[in-house]
């Protein structure tokens, strides 16, 4: 199969959908790889590493396009992407079609057969091709929260880890899933005191059993969350309702009662944030102060880790390619329910339920 990898046209958008390490997977089973030049180039993969890897290399997107059949990006096609999509094409990328009619109703136009990364499954019922990211921005809170805590950023002057003779900092991580797990891995890690709340009795129990006492888990409730988050010096907010805008747990009350110069990173502020005065930031312009507290409110955290969000995404996605290649798409995605449950858009119809309904298409 021909094998398309434009290099991404999104604002500051610096991953890419295949890493040369791939491409050599790929073309070893006789599949055709074409990359855009300089698609990998601000993470270090160079138009000679995609030459090494197999791959051919040419000067624009549309000739890309022109030659696929099977496209493989990271972030969702922009106007002039989808412009250029066919009936014969298959996009691999995430595309987060509920909240964006524009771009679904180009995509149904297109007629080309659409597979979301973020609705694809696994045998457990979680979200594979999403839980790498989750990954990398649980790690990056801490980093983040670390550098906020420090004077020149508005924060209280605390060491994370504090040092002999010095208490270290206290980190509230409210959620323990893929994002609190990694978050709590980083903060025991630089060795600061660390609380995590959940309502899942079943992730409270792994957390307790991996860490013991040098961590304390709380079921979470108005009264523990309260006093967790107002006696923290970071809080790291991760919590998710599937499918639902996240619940502003921490409210404008407790950030009043935190102490001067204490931290929040909300995490789950690309499903609107779950504190009462968090509002999306940038890379650019990452944090803000409300009562004294430094917010870090960044929705697209791993695009600031590029080439490790790169490699992660792709030892995720890889399997998928190689399989969407390999059969070709209609019995790659007859043979697994999980691929299939991917495919968002397909022959000019929205075929995912939830879009359809957020979008006003017939399913
Ligand atoms: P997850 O489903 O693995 O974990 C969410 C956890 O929240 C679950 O364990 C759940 O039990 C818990 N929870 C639900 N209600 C709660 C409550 N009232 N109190 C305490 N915990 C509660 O989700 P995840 O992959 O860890 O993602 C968390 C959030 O981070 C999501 O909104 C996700 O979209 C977001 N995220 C943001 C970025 C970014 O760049 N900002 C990157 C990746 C993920």
């Amino acid at each position: 199969m021909k094998i398309g990898v434009p290099k991404e046209v999104k604002n500051r958008e610096y991953r890419v959908g295949m890493t040369p390490a791939a491409v050599h997977e790929l073309c070893g089973h006789d599949h055709e790889v074409f990359v855009e030049t300089g698609a990998g180039i601000a993470i270090g993969f160079s138009d000679d590493d995609y030459r090494q890897a197999g791959a051919r290399i040419l000067d624009t997107g549309k000739e890309v396009f022109d030659t696929a059949e099977l496209i493989v990006k990271v972030k969702e096609p922009q106007a002039e992407e989808r412009a250029m999509l066919r009936p014969d094409h298959t996009l691999f990328t995430y595309l987060h079609l509920a909240p964006d009619k524009p771009q679904t109703d180009d995509l149904v136009k297109s007629g080309a057969t659409c597979i979301a990364y973020e609705t694809v499954t696994d045998h457990a019922g979680h979200l594979p091709l999403l839980a790498p990211m989750s990954e990398v921005a649980g790690r990056m809170s801490i980093q983040a929260g670390a550098h906020c805590l420090e004077k020149a950023m508005g924060g209280r002057g605390v060491l994370l880890g504090g040092v002999p003779g010095v208490s270290p900092a206290r980190v509230a991580v409210v959620g323990g899933g893929v994002v609190g797990q990694n978050a709590v891995a980083m903060a025991v890690g630089l060795g600061a005191q660390v609380t995590v709340l959940d309502r899942n009795m079943e992730v409270l129990r792994h957390l307790d059993h991996l860490y013991g006492n040098r961590i304390t888990t709380l079921f979470s409730t108005a009264q523990t969350l309260d006093q967790a988050v107002t006696e923290s010096d970071l809080v790291i907010g991760s919590v998710l309702i599937p499918g639902a805008s996240a619940p502003k747990l921490i409210t404008r009350d407790m950030i009043r009662r935190m102490p001067e110069g204490s931290v929040i990173v909300d995490v789950a502020i690309d499903q609107g944030g779950c504190a009462e005065t968090s509002r999306a930031t940038t890379h650019d312009d990452p944090t803000y102060i409300v009562d004294g507290v430094v917010h870090y409110c960044v929705a697209n955290m791993p695009g600031a880790v590029a080439r490790t969000s790169t490699l992660a995404l792709n030892n995720v996605t890889l399997p998928f390619v190689a399989a969407l290649a390999n059969k070709g798409p209609d019995r790659a995605m007859k043979e697994d329910p999980h691929l299939r449950a991917g495919l968002n858009v397909a022959a000019g119809k929205v075929t995912y339920r939830e879009v359809a309904e957020a979008t006003g298409h017939p399913y």
